[in-house]
Parts: C-alpha cells; structure tokens; sequence
C-alpha cells in the first residue's frame, strides 16, 4: 500500500491554494450579497457618431463599490462570476437596471440606445429569449433603444444556436452588437449569417491605427467588408478626437472612448449634458 503521506503530497504552496480558494469563496459570497442589494453600479459611456461626436446611445458597464470606497472593476470579478451561475444572476440585474435608468433618464440620455453586455453564459440559457422579452416589458423601455453586445467567441461557440436567438431578438425589435470584434475567430465572411447590426471593433484596432498604417489597413478592409454586410461599425477605444477622424476616413461611423467621455454614473451624464 501506498503510504498516505506519498499519496497526498504537501506540495510547496498548497497552503497559499488553500488561502486563494477561501478568498475566491469569499468574494463570490460578498458578490452575490452585492447583487440581491443593488449594491452594484451601472456606469455609462457615450456611444458617438463620428466624426463630429454626436452621441447616439450609452454603453452600460458595472462596478462594484466597495465600503472603503475602492471600486472593483468588472475585468477582475466578471471571470469569477462567470466560473459560476452568479453570472446568470449579474447579467439579469445588470438587465433589469440599465433598462430601468434608460426609462427614468431618457431625457439626459437624449433618448439614445442603451447597450447591454451580455455574458456567453445567460447567451446560452434557453430564457435567455424570455429574460430580454420580459426585462422590456417590466420596465417599459421600448425595444429600439435597447442594444445587446455579444462577443464574436459566445457567437461563434455555437452558431446555429446563434442564428436562431439572434433571428428572435430581431424579430423582437432589440439590436445586437458584436463585441470586441477582431480579438477571436474573426470570421468576418461568416457574420452574414447573423441578424446583427453593429460591428464592434475592438480596441485593440484603435492602438494598431495610432501606431502605423498597417492598422490602418486592415480597419479600412473590415469596414469595407462589414458595409457590404450591412453591418455599422463602432470603432472601440478612441483616445483622441483626431483618431476619431481617422477612424472616420477609413469607415468606421461610430466610436466609443475617453475621447467622447468616460463611463459615468447618469447624475454626472446629466449635469454634464453629454
Ligand atoms: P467591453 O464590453 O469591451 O467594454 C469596453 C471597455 O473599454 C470598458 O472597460 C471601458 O471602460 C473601456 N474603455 C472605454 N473607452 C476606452 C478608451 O478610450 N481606452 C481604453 N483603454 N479603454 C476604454 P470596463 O468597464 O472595465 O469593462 C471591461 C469588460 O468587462 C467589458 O469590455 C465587458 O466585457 C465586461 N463587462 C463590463 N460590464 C459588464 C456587464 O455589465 N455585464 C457583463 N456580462 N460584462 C461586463
Ligand atoms: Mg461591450
Ligand atoms: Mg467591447
Ligand atoms: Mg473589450
């Protein structure tokens, strides 16, 4: 027989496993708490048409405040959340709340669209239709002004699948938009088998532009190729208006980014009358 200790060995750095589990346990306990007490923010951040920077619509981007008035970014608990089911319940919150303050500031909000991440996770949810139907329906924001933003991989994931929910959002009157375009399968000939309306891409396009006329090159023969489609495109990551005019010149008809205005609670939307 195997003696146990050989069995099990105490590997170096088991103990800090242990501690990093326990805090991990610990943050998806407090993160669930945040959700069932509103106890997340939504930010928004302009969507513009280029190039002068008319805004058009916001996108929707969570926080998490904490007590000692540091705030968690999504890019370091959306991973967690999507390891677990709390992700079903983030994205149906987010929902539900950006709807509502879509309702309730229409007016600073100029009526635009508001743009919703959601997750591959709730995506492949069979309610995913019935979350979206009912979400409009409960808080009475009318189906143009909601945009839902999907990424490339959660589409691609399973296609046929795809097709069919995305027929059924059309159909419902919501639009989509393809997130973070260009950092996966880039299948760019493949997009037409998808009612979507918006193409966004992604950021890291913006920097490629900024550093030479390479980036500049494969912006121009996305937009080309996303126009044939009937696709617009949003251009992600503006951090000067002079980007957005070249953005601009090489197709891109929108844009998002510091350049615009930063993601913003609406009081501040309101006051500073973006
Ligand atoms: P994303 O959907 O691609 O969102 C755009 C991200 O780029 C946001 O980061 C935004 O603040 C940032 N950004 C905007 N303009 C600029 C710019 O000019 N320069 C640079 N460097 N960055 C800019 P954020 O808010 O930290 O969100 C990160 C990601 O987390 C999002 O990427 C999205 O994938 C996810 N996420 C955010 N909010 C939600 C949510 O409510 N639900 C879900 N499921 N995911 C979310
Ligand atoms: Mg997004
Ligand atoms: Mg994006
Ligand atoms: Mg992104």
């Amino acid at each position: 027989r195997v003696p146990e200790s050989e069995a099990l060995p105490v590997m170096p750095g088991d103990a800090a496993l242990r501690h990093g589990v326990l805090q991990q346990s610990r943050m998806e306990a407090r993160l669930r708490e945040a959700i069932r007490t509103d106890g997340l923010q939504m930010l928004y951040q302009p969507i513009v048409q280029l190039p002068l920077g008319k805004t058009v619509g916001y996108e929707a981007l969570v926080r998490w405040p904490q007590e000692d008035g540091r705030v968690i970014s999504p890019a370091d608990f959306i991973p967690l959340a999507e390891q677990t089911s709390l992700i079903l319940e983030l994205d149906a919150w987010v929902l539900r709340r950006s709807c509502e303050q879509a309702v309730e500031h229409a007016g600073a909000m100029r009526r635009g669209y508001v743009s919703v991440n959601l997750s591959g996770r709730q995506f492949a949810q069979p309610s995913a239709f019935d979350l979206v139907a009912s979400t409009l329906e409960a808080t009475g924001l009318p189906p143009e002004r909601l945009q839902i933003e999907l990424t490339e991989g959660v589409i691609m994931s399973d296609p046929e699948y795809a097709a069919q929910l995305l027929d059924r959002f059309q159909a419902l009157g919501i639009s989509i938009a393809i997130d973070d375009f260009g950092t996966g399968y880039s299948s760019l000939a493949y997009l037409h088998h998808f009612s979507a309306d918006v193409l966004k891409l992604d950021l890291s396009f913006a920097r490629e532009v900024r550093r030479g006329p390479n980036g500049a090159r494969i912006v121009r023969a996305i937009a080309a190729m996303a126009e044939e489609l009937g696709l617009r495109v949003v251009a992600e990551g503006i951090e000067a208006e002079a980007e957005g005019r070249q953005l601009y010149k090489l197709g891109c008809g929108w844009g998002q980014g510091y350049a615009y205005g930063r993601p913003v609670c609406f009081s501040e939307q309101a006051e500073g009358g973006a």
